[in-house]
């Protein structure tokens, strides 16, 4: 794909209120906010939800009034994690994906998140891929370390994830693998033919993976999932400001925004 996409992940599961005072908490905030991100130039929206002390949930009345907020206002592609966040079963973490979104986070391996983890069996990642094709969701293969693309291929050989694939490198989370250029070059060199990949640089990594997502022809995910930071010590006023500054790099770069119509039809997502 030509074009470049831009994520936005717009509250995540730990980032927390008091670090981060504008961060989207109730479904309304978060419509508001995606929607923002959305005329700024993001043509995907990574979904998590918030209960109303700010806590994560994966309650699908609570991703349902979302969604619909959010349908209500833009055409901006919606995905959801599947990740939910640490201490959450399988089950609760899957179950939104019957709301049919467009695209889920599908996690391939276990990995450690700080001194938590979040466990990913092969059991659990067919299990998700196959309510996921139940659902025509397509999925983003989300891989903290080099052995989750290897994984991702045992599901791809099982015919559960079907081309174009696309890739969700999340580096630098505490505990999984770090950023820098050549391990990012190591995970592209390993993932099949007809994929695209999207790079996530958590905290630190964030402006660097902008810049090398643009570099190697990837995508970009920002926002205040993975980091809440413009500049040293200085938190973003909104996720949109994180936006405005990927398609200033873009057009830098001499690359056009992909549009929410562009994903769709490259990943053929449901109409
Ligand atoms: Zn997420």
């Amino acid at each position: 794909m030509d074009k470049v996409i831009i994520t936005c992940a717009v509250c995540g599961a730990e980032t927390t209120k008091e670090k981060c005072p504008n961060l989207p908490i109730t479904p309304k905030e978060i419509a508001d906010s995606t929607y923002e991100a959305y005329l700024a130039g993001a043509s995907i929206v990574h979904l998590h939800v918030r209960n109303n002390d700010g806590t994560p949930t994966q309650s699908v009345e609570v991703f349902k009034e979302a969604i619909t907020l959010i349908r209500k206002k833009c055409d901006i592609v919606i995905e959801i994690t599947t990740g939910g966040a640490v201490g959450m079963t399988p089950e609760e973490r899957i179950a939104p994906v019957k709301l049919e979104p467009d695209m889920a986070s599908l996690d391939c391996g276990t990995v450690n998140f700080g001194n938590d983890y979040i466990v990913n069996t092969l059991p659990i990642m067919k299990k998700f891929a196959e309510e996921m094709n139940k659902y025509k969701v397509k999925p983003t293969l989300e891989c903290f370390d080099l052995s989750h693309i290897l994984s991702s291929q045992i599901l791809i050989k099982e015919n559960l994830i079907k081309p174009p694939y696309h890739y969700g490198f999340v580096m630098n989370v505490p505990g999984a693998l770090g950023f820098n250029s050549k391990q990012l070059s190591i995970m592209i060199d390993h993932i099949p033919l007809e994929s695209e990949f999207t790079v996530m640089g958590i905290g630190k990594a964030h402006i660097p993976a902008v810049y090398s997502a643009i570099a190697f022809g990837g995508h970009i995910r920002v926002g205040y999932e993975d980091n809440i930071y413009y500049s040293k010590g200085v938190v973003a006023k909104s996720n949109a400001e994180f936006i405005e500054r990927a398609v200033r790099l873009v057009k830098e770069a001499q690359k056009e925004v992909a549009k929410p119509i562009d994903v769709r039809k490259f990943f053929k997502l449901r109409d």
